[in-house]
């Protein structure tokens, strides 16, 4: 046997695509900061939009049942979510695709449509994840510059499409920012892609869906008749509280759902997972719950930061996006200390900006006094 040497070691077995991929950063666990900086007292994590509330009762006992069960396999179809799904959504079942989480899914379909031949469209401040994913598979991609209030400028994107373009992520609402983009917007966008000889697939990640109440914002299942080359992505990890399910769903055509079930692995998403979310979907008390509490924190917490004196920019999702006079990452640190983890977004090349997550009223109390601590001269 030969001996170890510098190149027989694994660097060169991968491409320069994974030597520069730089891998995703999460919100800091709560144990974590509790490790590092020795914090007695309650943390305060409002790093990732998870909701404050918990998990949905139906959901948790759904799961503890489940429990019993788990030294069988999941149903690799997913039957019992899919089915309520579709009975939810009013979409045929063979629409639907589970994942774990909609980050597999958003892999899922790069991988399906997609290769290193082709190319695909982000744009600028939006979800991280897409282009780690498709940097990932080596797919080539334009990032299109932001619109004026951060998010995503659609028209712009349409206009960026190529012979090659497979994919275009919009994430609407948009993480990390909060923006949305409106009906009227979309279908401009849809009708320039439309024009084009072979339209790409258009990727809407609406992780945060059922907290978006803007008028004019758009259900982007209902537009597979218009463009049939649309895929609407949710989850169950922000509104339902279920981040450490793993589970979310896509809703496609039929034939986009059947791509994407070929190439799935056989039990993408496990028992347990399935069958909680499948409960939640009935805890409409539990929903309800969720979305007034934000309703009324987002806009109380969005005019308390307001009055501090930080650029807060309008959100339709769980969470802000502001600008502070200080770094983003002294503004961080200074709230670790006083045991409250926000998200500092130098990883997005926004480094004045910090991302926080909507808490309960006296959780929310805690972030604007220490905010107000950390903010005065
Ligand atoms: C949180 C989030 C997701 C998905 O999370 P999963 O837990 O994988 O379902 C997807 N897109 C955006 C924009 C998100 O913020």
């Amino acid at each position: 046997m030969t001996h170890w040497d510098e190149d027989k070691r694994a660097r060169p077995l991968v491409g320069q695509y994974i030597e520069t991929l730089k891998p995703y950063v999460p919100g800091k666990p709560i144990e974590e900061l509790r490790r590092e900086r020795g914090i007695q007292g309650e943390i305060l994590k409002l790093a990732s939009n998870e909701n404050p509330l918990g998990p949905s009762p139906l959901a948790l006992e759904a799961a503890r049942a489940a429990l019993l069960e788990g030294h069988l396999y999941p149903d690799g179809a997913a039957f019992v979510l899919r089915n309520r799904l579709s009975e939810y959504l009013g979409v045929d079942m063979a629409r639907i695709v589970s994942g774990n989480g909609s980050n597999e899914l958003l892999e899922l379909i790069v991988r399906t449509f997609a290769t290193s031949a082709d190319h695909a469209i982000v744009s600028e401040h939006s979800f991280i994840v897409y282009r780690i994913i498709l940097k990932s598979m080596n797919v080539p991609f334009t990032v299109v510059p932001a619109a004026a209030d951060m998010g995503h400028d659609l028209v712009a994107m349409a206009r960026a499409a190529r012979s090659n373009t497979r994919l275009v992520f919009v994430a609407n609402p948009n993480n990390p920012t909060g923006t949305y983009n409106g009906r009227a917007e979309l279908e401009a966008m849809l009708s320039i892609l439309a024009e084009r000889p072979d339209p790409p697939l258009v990727v809407m990640d609406e992780a945060y869906f059922e907290f978006a109440d803007a008028e004019d914002y758009p259900d982007s299942s209902r537009y597979q008749g218009l463009y049939p080359r649309i895929v609407a992505l949710r989850t169950f990890s922000k509104c339902y509280g279920m981040a450490s399910f793993r589970v979310g769903y896509a809703v496609a055509t039929e034939e986009v759902a059947g791509y994407l079930h070929r190439v799935r692995a056989p039990f993408n998403t496990n028992r347990i997972g399935q069958l909680a979310a499948a409960a939640a979907v009935d805890d409409e008390d539990f929903l309800r719950r969720t979305l007034e509490l934000n309703r009324v924190e987002r806009a109380r917490v969005s005019a308390a930061l307001s009055d501090m004196g930080l650029e807060v920019v309008p959100t339709q999702a769980n969470f802000v996006l502001c600008r502070t006079p200080l770094l983003a990452s002294d503004l961080y640190d200074k709230l670790l200390d006083r045991g409250i983890i926000v998200r500092p977004l130098d990883g997005y090349a926004l480094d004045h900006h910090v991302r926080i997550s909507f808490g309960t009223p006296p959780q929310n109390n805690r972030l604007i006094e220490a905010l107000r601590e950390v903010l005065s001269p």
